[in-house]
């Protein structure tokens, strides 16, 4: 249907021409009329090819011929010459249709490449996104089973130890070690809600349910928030704050922000010896931001592990050297809140060149 169309297109077209040439034939010369003529040819078969081309430029040389050349009206060619035109004609419908079935082919072998790559690049990525969560899932696995196994373990071992003492006449524990056994077993629990808590906490950022209740609220209100809440932790530890006067109140949701200043504190504690230093500052950042920092002696985050502290269950585990207890998830929870804000959290030195320091910015809100 395409193919008879290109004919009848090249046909209506050089009748066309035939017909406004001719009435403007005072004007034009033989010359003219041909050069108008292999254009429309050239189009022909640049579009559709070397067939209607041919067609059309037999069709050109008969009105050529038969309207233009000498004697007019007839069909016979006197001038040899003319026979050059019809041949020119040819040439053209030949090359030109040749030229632009190749550049097409072309074309469409470089979409087929294309379209190649592009289902060999999504495969990619749909494995790597595969291997990706299957990877989380293990390590998830593993952190559940170390976070909750742990904790329940000491649990029922206490229970089983309190319950024997119970009930076996040759096996009394005295006061003091029951406290202890009890003791246990309320530290065991409260890691074991921490976790859980964390987890829900994480879960919900992640799903983008992170719902911000924005109020405008002081810097120094979201820092004493935060000390109050680790004040026995934190009395071992020699803890400085600086704080810039006059800062903006601040649109946020301060609570999670205490909650993110309260995991850099507790971190900055963890991980650093006793009676050590921690710097608590808060300050304007480029006249829209209020930039937090914690400050720590301890012992440091090396520069490429910097960035990986952030994801979820990731933990730097030193040989020979204490690992406090932890979840790998305080991070991951501070970064979400802080981009749910519209900031960013990221690490440097900490005092004197050792020790860490976070820090983290969040803009002032405009509202
Ligand atoms: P957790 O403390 O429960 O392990 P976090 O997500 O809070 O989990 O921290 C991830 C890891 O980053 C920690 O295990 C620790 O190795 C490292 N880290 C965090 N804060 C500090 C700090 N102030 N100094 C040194 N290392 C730190």
């Amino acid at each position: 249907m395409k193919k008879i169309k290109s004919y009848i297109i090249g046909f209506l077209g050089i009748s066309f021409l035939t017909i406004c040439l001719f009435f403007l034939q005072s004007h034009v010369n033989p010359i003219t009329v041909s050069l108008v003529f292999l254009l429309f040819i050239l189009l022909v078969a640049t579009i559709w090819g070397s067939k209607p081309a041919i067609s059309t430029s037999i069709f050109a040389v008969f009105c050529f011929n038969f309207f233009f050349l000498p004697p007019i009206g007839t069909l016979t060619i006197y001038d040899p010459q003319n026979w050059v035109a019809l041949l020119a004609f040819l040439i053209v419908s030949l090359t030109a249709g040749q030229l632009s079935a190749n550049s097409k082919q072309r074309a469409e072998e470089a979409e087929n490449l294309y379209r190649q790559l592009q289902i060999a690049f999504e495969q990619a990525s749909d494995t790597e996104a595969i291997r990706r969560s299957e990877k989380l899932k293990s390590s998830l696995l593993d952190a559940v089973t170390h976070d909750l196994r742990t904790p329940l373990t000491s649990i029922k071992a206490s229970i089983t130890t309190l319950l024997e003492s119970e009930n076996n006449k040759d096996f009394k524990l005295d006061d003091e070690n029951k406290l202890e056994f009890l003791s246990v077993i309320n530290e065991e629990t409260d890691r074991l809600n921490q976790f859980i808590e964390e987890m829900v906490e994480l879960a919900r950022i992640e799903a983008g349910e992170l719902k911000l209740q924005q109020t405008w609220c002081e810097a120094n209100e979201i820092v004493e928030n935060a000390l109050r809440r680790l004040e026995s932790v934190l009395s071992d530890y020699n803890v400085k704050k600086t704080f810039e006067k006059d800062l903006p109140l601040l649109r946020a949701d301060s609570k999670m922000l205490a909650e993110v200043l309260y995991n850099l504190l507790e971190n900055a504690a963890k991980y650093s010896s006793k009676q050590s230093t921690i710097l608590i500052s808060a300050k304007l950042y480029e006249k829209d931001s209020i930039e937090f920092s914690v400050l720590d002696e301890g012992r440091g985050i090396s520069l490429d592990l910097r960035r990986k502290v952030f994801d979820k269950f990731y933990r730097v585990i030193v040989e020979n050297e204490h690992t406090p207890s932890g979840t790998g998830l305080g991070l991951a929870i501070a970064k979400g809140i802080v981009e749910a804000h519209g900031g960013r959290i990221f690490i440097s030195d900490g005092l004197n060149n050792c020790g860490t320091k976070f820090t983290f910015v969040i803009p002032i809100g405009d509202e």
